[in-house]
């Protein structure tokens, strides 16, 4: 079902700041920006996969509290799946508590849905289906 890991989303404060360090201090290509509905987000590819910037909008959005609660850094995985809905399934048939039960926006006009922590050993997990399988 989970073929690798489509990006490591990372909680920030100030996205132009962390955007420069990771551009100039670690030499590494910023790809796109996207403004999704209460976030703005940076692609960094690392070879097969990618660092995502995330940066509230909203004082009250989940990047913001995400922020107030635990500090700026990682805040998810995101694995690649060729089918989120039967991986959407296939979880909640094996019990699976998720935050999305139907897939929503993501950037580059993936499909995305999130998997509560509660039932992850601690780590919010993020499936994206492309936007070249639907
Ligand atoms: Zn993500």
């Amino acid at each position: 079902m989970i073929h690798k890991i489509a990006h490591i989303g990372v909680a920030v404060k100030n996205i132009e700041e962390v955007e420069k360090f990771y551009s100039e201090i670690l030499k590494m290509e910023i790809h796109d920006r996207e403004q999704l509905k209460e976030i703005k987000a940076t692609f960094i590819p690392v070879g097969d996969t990618a660092i995502e910037l995330l940066q509230s909008t909203n004082p009250e959005g989940v990047i913001s509290k995400f922020i107030e609660k635990k500090g700026e850094g990682v805040h998810h995985i995101a694995y690649q799946v060729d089918n989120i809905e039967k991986a959407l399934e296939d979880l909640k048939a094996k019990g699976v508590q998720l935050i999305d039960e139907k897939p929503r926006r993501g950037a580059h006009n993936s499909r995305v849905a999130f998997i509560n922590p509660k039932g992850t050993y601690g780590v919010l997990i993020e499936l994206v289906e492309p936007e070249k399988n639907h």
